[in-house]
């Protein structure tokens, strides 16, 4: 192996979209940060995250992309989709009208990128199981019919946050080093 090889490194760029409310900035702050706050409002100037994780002794980045309060008006920018290779597309299982959105969220995504984009629809606020709204069955069914990868999260109590990341980080390293070989 050449220097140049060892030293190779992977730096991927992933959007997180879906409706206000969701806990889009939360999911975000509890992965790199381990943090969560009840009573957040739009993240104005904090535009990504970078994270590092490691995948088959490389390291692999990923630097994650907040709306930082975009969507409130309906103006999630082009920009904020360019050079993505990885998509968190996220509802609230304890509001249904952020799962009814989701097909616009797929249509927005799908008019800014192409289908080599890794996907995953993820059902935050499970751990809200009394007001749930959105069944589970419905999540996963929306997902295969989509082709995306699926979870339900809790930023509140930490349920699959970390799963969520590193399987869309995992899949796009995949997709890539497909490419490359
Ligand atoms: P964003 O607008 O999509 O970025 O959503 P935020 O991350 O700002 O979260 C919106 C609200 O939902 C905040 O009051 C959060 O505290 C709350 N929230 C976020 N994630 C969770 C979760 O997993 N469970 C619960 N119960 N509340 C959450």
């Amino acid at each position: 192996m050449s220097d140049d090889e060892a030293e190779e490194e992977y730096l991927f760029k992933i959007v997180i979209i879906g409706d206000s409310a969701v806990g889009k900035s939360n999911l975000l702050s509890r992965y790199s940060r381990n943090e969560f706050n009840a009573h957040s409002k739009a993240t104005i100037g904090v535009e990504f995250q970078t994270q590092s994780v490691e995948i088959d002794g490389k390291e692999v980045k990923a630097q994650i992309w907040d709306t930082a309060g975009q969507e409130r008006f309906r103006a999630v920018t082009s920009a904020y989709y360019r050079g993505a290779f990885g998509a968190l597309l996220v509802y609230d299982i304890s509001r249904r009208a952020t799962f009814d959105n989701v097909a616009r969220w797929l249509d927005e995504l799908n008019s800014h990128s192409d289908t080599t984009v890794a996907r995953m629809l993820v059902g935050n606020k499970c751990d809200l199981e009394n007001s749930r709204e959105v069944s589970l069955e419905e999540g996963k069914s929306l997902a295969e019919s989509e082709g995306l990868f699926f979870v339900e999260t809790s930023a509140l109590d930490s349920t699959n946050v970390q799963t969520a990341f590193e399987i869309i980080i995992r899949e796009i390293y995949n997709n890539v080093s497909r490419k490359v070989l």
